[in-house]
């Protein structure tokens, strides 16, 4: 395997936990290009981090990934750790992160289970388990597969035993990318693509016919709605009156247009106008927006902040200096039509 980078990898995989692979490589070189190394990545303001990280969603991955820099910097030298221990003590860094860091990057023998891995696994030892369930026991079966191929490259001096160590000779980061790529490729969700599969003649989902109903389909969860009148107001100047979110919750400290929110029904006109401060107010469209727990429904409106009216913490802004803050895609379309 050619070495990798420690700290690229660290940010590759904290964009990977919940952004698709064709949206991460858009966002990757400006992301990289603004904080190239680790240290410019720990001197950078907060802000700075979530607006670079802006369009791939979850910002709290960039606040962990920056938090987690700062760490690396203060209690490790600047020098990402190698141990899963360690790494599991920096922010946003779970088992499958720390595993895949130890394994791919360190060489370390360490197991990582993410949904292709659990999918390979359950059907390759036909186990039809709950979702939850399924991924606890993957994560049993992977330490045990690390252990065995760790054994099979250190120990055993028979014939027989050399001869099981060459066809198991890899090591853990070498068997992790092959279980994941063979999830991604070919034991795929739907349809997987039994004849090509190297490993058919071991699989007793296949055997068996179970291929298509292992793992267990994933119950979703009833995703709540949000109601959202957003309120786009412009200065003589044709700046726009931008204003940060709560630092919790939902796209917690990002910039907005002033938006009343509402989880029962869409406010009226009358309750924006008052809420805002703000005349002349006309509905310029509407659209949803889908985030894993919440359908939320945005109307767009526009109009006139009432005289002497202000609204703590909001400011008027060019649209070129909005494009630089950290803002969610829904606000990216009210604010910026894209
Ligand atoms: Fe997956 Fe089919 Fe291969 Fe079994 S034989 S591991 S179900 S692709």
């Amino acid at each position: 395997m050619t070495p990798r980078d420690p700290y690229l990898s660290l940010v590759s995989e904290f964009m990977l936990q919940q952004t698709q692979v064709a949206r991460v490589l858009e966002k990757w070189p400006g992301f990289v290009g603004r904080f190239p190394t680790l240290r410019s990545l720990a001197a950078a303001r907060e802000r700075d981090v979530v607006a670079a990280w802006s369009g791939m969603g979850y910002y709290r991955r960039a606040r962990n990934l920056h938090g987690a820099a700062r760490e690396i910097v203060g209690r490790f030298g600047g020098r990402v750790p190698e141990d899963v221990d360690s790494l599991r003590s920096l922010p946003g860094v779970g088992p499958y992160t720390a595993g895949a860091m130890a394994s791919m990057v360190f060489g370390k023998a360490e197991p990582i289970v993410d949904g292709n891995i659990a999918r390979v696994l359950l059907r390759l030892e036909g186990k039809s388990l709950e979702q939850a369930e399924g991924v606890r026991w993957a994560w049993g079966r992977a330490v045990g597969l690390v252990q065995s191929s760790r054994a099979a490259r250190h120990g055993g001096s028979t014939p027989q035993q050399s001869s099981r160590r060459r066809v198991r000779k890899v090591s853990a980061g070498v068997l992790n990318e092959g279980l994941m790529e063979l999830g991604a490729v070919v034991c795929t969700p739907r349809s997987p693509r039994c004849g090509a599969c190297p490993v058919r003649g071991l699989c007793l989902a296949r055997r068996r016919g179970l291929q298509d109903v292992i793992p267990r389909p994933k119950v979703r969860p009833v995703r709540s709605d949000l109601f959202c009148a957003s309120v786009v107001v412009e200065d003589g100047l044709g700046r726009v009156l931008v204003e940060p979110r709560s630092e919790i919750g939902l796209w917690a400290g990002m910039w907005q247009a002033p938006t009343l929110e509402r989880k029962d029904r869409a406010a009226r006109r009358g309750e924006i106008a008052s809420w805002i401060g703000a005349e002349g107010l006309t509905l310029k469209g509407a659209f949803e927006h889908g985030t894993t727990h919440r359908r939320v429904r945005f109307e767009v409106w526009s109009g006139r902040m009432n005289e002497g009216a202000a609204r703590p913490g909001a400011t008027f802004c060019t649209r070129a200096a909005i494009a630089r803050l950290a803002i969610s895609n829904p606000q990216r379309r009210i604010l910026l039509g894209g």
